[in-house]
């Protein structure tokens, strides 16, 4: 009687464990728009992997694959969509050819900061305008980390006048190459791989990348002395996409360790890129202590304003959205930047004045 009970329990537990519920494990697989091992931006699909197989016990597993894998760094949105990845790891201003409104979801020369673009994201229309103009790609799209102000470029020359743009051979890509481009410079397209040569040897004469945390590892410094500060991707967010079909057959406790994972890992590659910039800066200037860190002349910024107030406009006049979400992100950001500039600005503006930091 004693063994049929132990018996009769222990078939009642194996019958527990092999329940569909609990014994399926689900596997995704997301592709990236850059190699896997390019941290700070591949840190937030590994972590959200990591994040998720650990909160599931292992059931859910995303496997990451960079662009060493797919050979299609810009296809991401496409491999989501069609649902030959469930999810991806991209830049939404990529797909500007596909739809003029992805770029709010990344950044627009003279926008927001990373703190204003955050609340506009998750506590103004940020986030409503973003499942907008995924929807239509049949896939949810998710901050997925910021690298805060990108500097404005390497340049072997001193930028003096607006002049002095005409003709210049720049990498810069994007909006950002659009607004240059109407300056005058002769933007160029060259794979990342042949950017220091292109530098070095005065193929191109100036280029922009990110900041010093991922500058730092192209050695641009070592070839053009002139560092410039940003204006145009003031606060670059990467993306998560999530094929809707895909996340919608989630059971839910997995969707909310998805959508939880992606917001802590973004969150943390702000602050890895943050702080892998103060150690880099610090290892550039003590090596080449002939960088000079330059602002461009107020008449160049505001020729450089003005020609993306025109490209704006343009996009805006064609495109009944973006005129509608530009109309948004603009009066957010005015009431957004009168908070941050009596906050950080002048606190920042007092500190220097007492010497504290220094
Ligand atoms: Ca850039």
């Amino acid at each position: 009687m004693k063994k049929s009970l132990k018996l009769l329990l222990l078939a009642a537990s194996v019958a527990l464990l092999a329940s569909p519920a609990s014994a399926k494990t689900i596997r995704w697989r997301m592709a990236l728009s850059w190699p896997s091992t390019l941290t700070p931006l591949a840190s937030p699909p590994m972590e959200v992997a990591k994040l998720v197989k650990e909160m599931s016990k292992g059931k859910f597993i995303i496997r990451v694959e960079g662009a060493e894998k797919t050979k299609s760094a810009l296809g991401v949105l496409d491999m989501v969509k069609s649902g030959s990845y469930q999810m991806g790891h991209t830049g939404s201003y990529y797909y500007i050819g596909k739809d003029p409104n992805t770029v709010w979801f990344t950044t627009i020369p003279w926008g927001m900061t990373t703190a204003e673009q955050y609340a506009w994201f998750y506590y103004g229309n940020g986030m409503k305008y973003m499942k907008k103009v995924y929807d239509k790609f049949g896939v949810y799209s998710y901050p997925g980390g910021n690298t805060g102000v990108q500097m404005g470029g390497w340049f072997r020359k001193e930028i003096k006048t607006v002049d002095d743009l005409k003709g210049l051979k720049m990498r810069i890509p994007g909006f950002a190459g659009k607004v240059m481009a109407k300056l005058g410079v002769n933007v160029v397209n060259i794979p990342g791989g042949e950017l220091y040569t292109s530098l070095d040897r005065g193929t191109i004469d100036a280029l922009e990348w990110v900041g010093p945390a991922m500058d730092i590892k192209m050695g641009f410094y070592k070839v053009a002395p002139y560092y410039y500060t940003g204006w145009h991707e003031p606060a670059s967010e990467m993306s998560f996409f999530v094929n809707q079909k895909a996340f919608n057959k989630l059971p839910k406790k997995y969707q909310v360790m998805l959508i939880t994972a992606m917001k802590a890992a973004s969150a943390d590659m702000y602050i890895e890129n943050f702080a892998k910039s103060v150690d880099a800066w610090q290892k550039m200037i003590k090596e080449y202590p002939g960088i000079k860190v330059k602002t461009f002349p107020i008449p160049v910024l505001k020729a450089m304003k003005k020609a993306t107030d025109e490209i704006m406009q343009e996009y805006a006049s064609k495109n009944p959205l973006f005129k509608e979400i530009w109309t948004d992100y603009q009066s957010y950001l005015k009431k957004a930047r009168t908070w941050t500039m009596m906050s950080e600005y002048y606190y920042l503006k007092a500190s220097k004045e007492v010497g504290a930091g220094e």
